[in-house]
C-alpha cells in the first residue's frame, strides 16, 4: 500500500473531528494552541519520511520525552533503574501521587510523571562531564530527529515551572522516601525542560524510529540501545504509554505509544516504522482526540498493529 496515500487519507477523514477535545489549559502556555492543526508522519526502518498535514508546526514533546530520558536513564544506569521505579500500568492519571504514598516513593513506571522525575533524577547523577543534564538530552533528541536546531521553547518552559506545583509536591514526596538523589529544584527544572523541546511531527516520527528497528536508527546506522532494550521499551509503551488509557489505546490501536498532553503521539510498528500525530484538543484522559482517531484509522486501513 502506498504510505503517502494512507497518510493522505487520514488527514482528509479526520478533518471533520478537528476541534474537538480540550486543549491543555493547567501548562498556560499551551492553551493558545490551534485545536485545527493536524499533522501525520511516518519514517519506515528503511529511513523513508512520509508527511501530511501540518507537517512544520513545532510542539511541546511534554511526556513523549520520557521514552527518550527512558531509554538514555537505561543506557546510563542498566537494570538497576528497577529498583528505583516500576514497570506496571497505574490505572491513574499522568500526574496522579495517591500511589505514591503506599508504594513507598516508587512510582509505578516511567511514563507517568512520578516515574519521568525518577529517570531524570538518574540521569542528572550521571551527567558530570561537559555536557548538562538538559544539553546531555537535548542532544540525544537532536541526533533521533536530525535537526541541530532543535531547542527548549523557554515560553512553554517557563510556564510549566510557574505552574508545576503538582509536579513539584511529587518531586518532594519521592525525595521524603528518598528515592531522589539530587535537589527537587534541579530534577523539576531538568523535567520542565525537556518537556518543552519543540519538534515537528515529522522529526518526532523519526526520532522514535529506532524502537522500530532493533534499536538501531536506520537513517545514520547508529546503534542507540540494545535489541531486548528496545522491545522492553515498546513494552512499557504498550502498557502504561497512555497513562488510564493504555489499556484503550491498545484496544484500538494496538501499537506501542507515548502521548504528551500537548497533543502529539509517537508510536512504534515494530520492524517497520515509526508513525507520529499531532492534534492539540484532548480527550477526557489527557491524550490527543484526534490523534488518537488518525492512528485508529491508520491500524486498520493498513493492518499494522501488534495484534
Ligand atoms: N509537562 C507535563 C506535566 O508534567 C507533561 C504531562 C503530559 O504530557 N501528560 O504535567
Amino acid at each position: 500500500m502506498d504510505l503517502q496515500h494512507t497518510l493522505d487519507d487520514i488527514r482528509d477523514a479526520v478533518r471533520p473531528y478537528l476541534g474537538e477535545g480540550k486543549v491543555a489549559r493547567y501548562i498556560p502556555a499551551l492553551a493558545s494552541a490551534d485545536p485545527k492543526k493536524f499533522a501525520i508522519a511516518a519514517v519506515t526502518v528503511d529511513g523513508e519520511q512520509f508527511v501530511s498535514g501540518d507537517a512544520d508546526h513545532r510542539f511541546s514533546l511534554q511526556s513523549i520525552s520520557k521514552v527518550f530520558t527512558l531509554t538514555l536513564a537505561l543506557n546510563a544506569v542498566g537494570a538497576d533503574l528497577w529498583k528505583r521505579v516500576g514497570r506496571e500500568p497505574s490505572g491513574s492519571p499522568f500526574n496522579s501521587l495517591v500511589q505514591l504514598e503506599y508504594e513507598h516513593g516508587i512510582p509505578r513506571n516511567p511514563l507517568i510523571n512520578a516515574g519521568a522525575l525518577v529517570v531524570t533524577d538518574a540521569i542528572v547523577s550521571r551527567c558530570g562531564g561537559t555536557l548538562s543534564p538538559i544539553e546531555t538530552i537535548l542532544g540525544f533528541i537532536r541526533d533521533r530527529a536530525g535537526n541541530d536546531a532543535i531547542a527548549v521553547d523557554e515560553e512553554i518552559a517557563r510556564s510549566e515551572a510557574e505552574t508545576g506545583f503538582r509536579n513539584a509536591a511529587m518531586g518532594n514526596f519521592i525525595k521524603s522516601f528518598k528515592n531522589l538523589d539530587n535537589d527537587v529544584a534541579t530534577v523539576l527544572d531538568v523535567y520542565f525542560r525537556q518537556c518543552s523541546i519543540a519538534v515537528t511531527c515529522a522529526e518526532l516520527s523519526r526520532s522514535m524510529v529506532y524502537l522500530a528497528n532493533g534499536g538501531v536508527d536506520p537513517v545514520s546506522g547508529e546503534r542507540v540501545v540494545a535489541a531486548e532494550r528496545a522491545r522492553r521499551i515498546n513494552a512499557i509503551m504498550l502498557t502504561c504509554g497512555h497513562y488510564d488509557a493504555s489499556g484503550d489505546f491498545a484496544y484500538r490501536v494496538g501499537l506501542p505509544g507515548k502521548s504528551g498532553v500537548s497533543g502529539g503521539i509517537a508510536a512504534v510498528v515494530p520492524g517497520k516504522m515509526a508513525v507520529a500525530v499531532y492534534s492539540p484538543g484532548l480527550n477526557e484522559r489527557g491524550n490527543s482526540l484526534v490523534g488518537t482517531l488518525a492512528l485508529e484509522m491508520f491500524a486498520a486501513r493498513t493492518g499494522n498493529s501488534v495484534f
